[in-house]
C-alpha cells in the first residue's frame, strides 16, 4: 500500500512569447506552433567580463534572428539546410539578401 499527501503545487506554464528586439507577440493559446518562430537564448558571463555573474536571457523571433544572423562575418554550423529559401552569403563571402 502506498500512502500519499496532497500538495498544492504552482506550475507554470509557457503561453506566449514576446521577441525581445521587435516586441512582436505571440499566444501560444491561439496558436501551438507560432512558437516554433520563436528562438530562446541564455547565455552568462564570468570573470574578467563587464557583466561578470550575469546571465542573460532573452527571446527573437525568427525575422530578427535571421537578420542578426545576417551580420555574421562567418557563417553559423547548420545553416544551409534551407539553402534555397534563404542566402546568407554572396559568392564574394558578403552578405546578401
Ligand atoms: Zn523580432
Amino acid at each position: 500500500m502506498r500512502k500519499y499527501i496532497e500538495r498544492n503545487v504552482k506550475q507554470r506554464e509557457l503561453v506566449g512569447f514576446t521577441c525581445n528586439k521587435c516586441g512582436k507577440s505571440v499566444d501560444l493559446t491561439e496558436d501551438d506552433f507560432a512558437g516554433n518562430l520563436f528562438h530562446s537564448f541564455k547565455t552568462s558571463f564570468h570573470y574578467g567580463s563587464a557583466f561578470d555573474m550575469e546571465t542573460w536571457e532573452f527571446d527573437l523571433c525568427e525575422d530578427c534572428l535571421l537578420d542578426f544572423v545576417k551580420t555574421f562575418k562567418v557563417e553559423p554550423d547548420g545553416v544551409g539546410i534551407e539553402r534555397d529559401r534563404f542566402v546568407f552569403y554572396d559568392l564574394e563571402g558578403g552578405l546578401s539578401e
